[in-house]
């Protein structure tokens, strides 16, 4: 483009003229918030790829919590302990939540139970409990 105060040729990466150091006006200002959107979004692209590649690495890993342990302290909170089985694998802070509302008024529970039960319960590392 040109500078309209001038009229030198500027680069579009110039937002003052290098030689009359005026204020460029660009036609095509309204298109960069765009680009910038462009960026932040090829950003979560890296993010996003490096979590599957370092979930594909760790794929066979498991936590070291006993999967009986957790699904027994789990059961308790039938009988109104609940998150006992949330504070054996380290999630303390949801544990003493569901403590206090009887395993979330036992839908906390249930639910828990039915990850436990299909392999899918994970301590706090976010491990899953399967032995
Ligand atoms: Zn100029």
């Amino acid at each position: 483009m040109n500078c309209k105060n001038c009229g030198a040729e500027v680069g579009n990466e110039y937002r003052l003229c290098p030689y009359c150091r005026s204020e460029l006006e660009y036609p095509t200002n309204n298109s960069q918030p765009p680009i910038i959107i462009n960026n932040v979004m090829n950003n979560q692209n890296t993010n996003r790829n490096t979590n599957i590649n370092y979930n594909h690495a760790h794929r066979n890993v498991i936590s070291s919590k006993s999967k009986s342990t957790t699904l027994l302290l789990c059961l308790l909170g039938f009988i109104g302990l609940g998150g006992l089985h949330r504070f054996y694998v380290g999630k303390a802070t949801s544990g003493i939540i569901y403590f206090l509302t009887m395993g979330g008024f036992l839908f906390g529970t249930i639910y828990d139970l039915t990850k436990i039960t299909s392999d899918t319960f994970t301590d706090s590392n976010g491990l899953p409990i399967k032995k």
